[in-house]
């Protein structure tokens, strides 16, 4: 801008006021005046400028923005896009322009703005160039920020690092870069026939996974992520992790991203081969071991050796406990592999109750394992995995309460379901926790959590055996106040 505008528009403004005041006939409707009042009280600012950038008319609004210095209030930034525009709306005539740049106010606030100019120069009765512009105080992706934004995009989609989708929520894959392309096997032609659909691609098993995707996305279209299955074209599975975000202003059109986890799942894989063996090979020594210690057990009473007696029961003791934490991690490996084998056959519940709380009793000095109510429910299922299941959440209401001194067993009926809910009054479970417990080797952070042994297995196998069954291991807790855990079980 050369020069500052010449003030035409505030003055007319005010002789024009007078008149405005009365109310005009029909004829006024057709005159300059009315226009001009009418552009004068735009919400929109409004700006005639020569072709040498010197502003002819600069309407209220505009003045209110910007004082009367519409591209000089520029930020510093932003030159260059004033410069770019202007040369495009000199160089176009008649074609609208559309640019933004940022301001400072009155109060020395960036502002920006959003202008449209068009050359009008030709035009014999306008003969300048025409701006109309106004503020937005939310922020507004720069050009060269879109621009990037926009590249960056397309370098992420091309470069292979990652597959990426657009499909849509029926299951119709839109569009596809070639990593995701050549992770499933299929060519771009497939594609575009339409022959890639999520039904294909996706093994029965994880159907239900996709699904609950999808509701997901339905309701409330953010991200979700998850693991699943891929069906490659060949027919070899291909393990991997999406995150799913449906596409803004669409009703049914989501953007994916897949990342291929084959390694991770190998690796996790040898790592349980790897636990499998260890825990075997630590059993066998172990069983000859207990084997020699009931051998010396039997010398030590033969020859009234007593003095041995409390060292061999404390021996007995620890090989006790790597015998269960080897067990654990055997269980852990079958149930990976599906090979951990149950005997089915009905038994009354109440009586695996009763006989595993006689056993913990006796395992505890601190604690007062109380039932409470009886139940004749018959259950079908293998008993002993099932005292296994109870033996583990009475031990841990145990170890986590070491300021209480009981825990209360009761049953509740629920239809075809009979719950066992064991009750102590411990450290609790804060809620951000309570579903990852039941997770392979978590173990909630404490502050001492030396004091709590464990390896995180118990309940995690604890579940497994109780889904097998038909039935559900739930948690109810409030942290510092105790915890609720709910066997049900499906009765016969
Ligand atoms: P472990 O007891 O060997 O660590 P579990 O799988 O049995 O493994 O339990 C996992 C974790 O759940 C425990 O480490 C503990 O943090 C939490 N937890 C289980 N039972 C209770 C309970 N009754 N009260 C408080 N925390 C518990």
């Amino acid at each position: 801008m050369k020069s500052p505008m010449t003030g035409v528009g505030v003055n007319q403004k005010r002789e024009d006021k007078a008149t405005s005041d009365s109310s005009p006939d029909s004829s006024f409707f057709q005159t300059p005046l009315y226009f001009r009042n009418l552009v004068e009280v735009s919400p929109y600012g409004f700006c005639v400028v020569d072709k040498n950038r010197n502003i002819l008319y600069l309407n209220q609004t505009g003045r209110d923005i910007c004082g009367n210095n519409l591209f000089n209030a520029a930020s510093e930034k932003d030159k260059a896009v004033i410069e770019a525009a202007w040369q495009r709306i000199v160089l176009h005539p008649e074609q609208p322009v559309s640019f933004r740049y940022r301001i400072k106010d009155t109060l020395e606030e960036e502002l920006w703005i959003e202008a449209i100019g068009k050359n009008m120069l030709s035009d014999a009765a306008i003969h300048a160039i025409v701006m109309q512009f106004r503020t937005s105080t939310n922020y507004i992706q720069s050009p060269e920020e879109e621009g990037g934004l926009a590249v960056k995009f397309s370098q992420l989609f091309n470069a292979g690092i990652i597959g990426i989708f657009v499909s849509k929520f029926d299951g119709t894959f839109i569009e596809a870069n070639d990593a995701f392309l050549s992770l499933i096997g299929y060519t771009r032609e497939e594609l575009k026939q339409g022959k890639v659909q999520r039904d294909i691609l996706t093994p029965p098993e994880y159907q239900p996974v996709s699904e609950e995707a999808v509701a997901k996305l339905q309701e409330g279209g953010k991200a979700t992520t998850y693991e699943k299955v891929y069906l490659h074209k060949n027919g070899h599975p291909i393990p991997v992790l999406i995150a799913v975000s449906r596409i803004e202003g669409t009703e049914d059109v989501c953007v994916g991203f897949v990342l291929d986890i084959s390694e991770r799942k190998n690796i996790e894989k040898r790592k349980d081969q790897f636990l499998n063996l260890v825990s075997h090979e630590l059993k066998t020594p172990l069983t000859s071991m207990i084997l020699f210690l009931q051998m010396l057990e039997h010398y030590v009473q033969r020859n009234k050796h007593h003095e041995y007696h409390v060292l061999l029961e404390k021996m007995k003791n620890q090989m006790g406990k790597m015998i269960a934490l080897i067990n654990n991690l055997l269980d852990v490996s079958k149930l990976q592999s599906h090979e951990l084998p149950f005997t089915m056959k009905n038994f009354p519940i109440a009586q695996a109750v009763s006989e595993v709380v006689s056993v913990v009793s006796h395992m505890t000095v601190t604690h007062t394992i109380t039932i409470r109510g009886k139940t004749d429910a018959i259950v079908y299922g293998d008993k002993e995995r099932i005292e296994q299941v109870l033996v583990n959440v009475l031990l841990n209401a145990i170890k986590f309460s070491p300021a209480a001194n009981k825990v209360i067993v009761s049953y509740r009926v629920h239809g075809k379901y009979i719950s066992i809910t064991i009750q102590d009054f411990g450290i609790g479970i804060d809620k951000k926790d309570q579903k990852k417990i039941f997770e392979r080797f978590y173990r909630v952070e404490t502050d001492s959590n030396a004091t709590y042994p464990g390896f995180g297995l118990g309940l995690y196998i604890a579940e497994q055996i109780v889904k097998k069954h038909g039935g559900s291991l739930t948690v109810k807790s409030t942290k510092g106040k105790g915890s609720l855990f709910s066997l049900s079980l499906p009765t016969v």
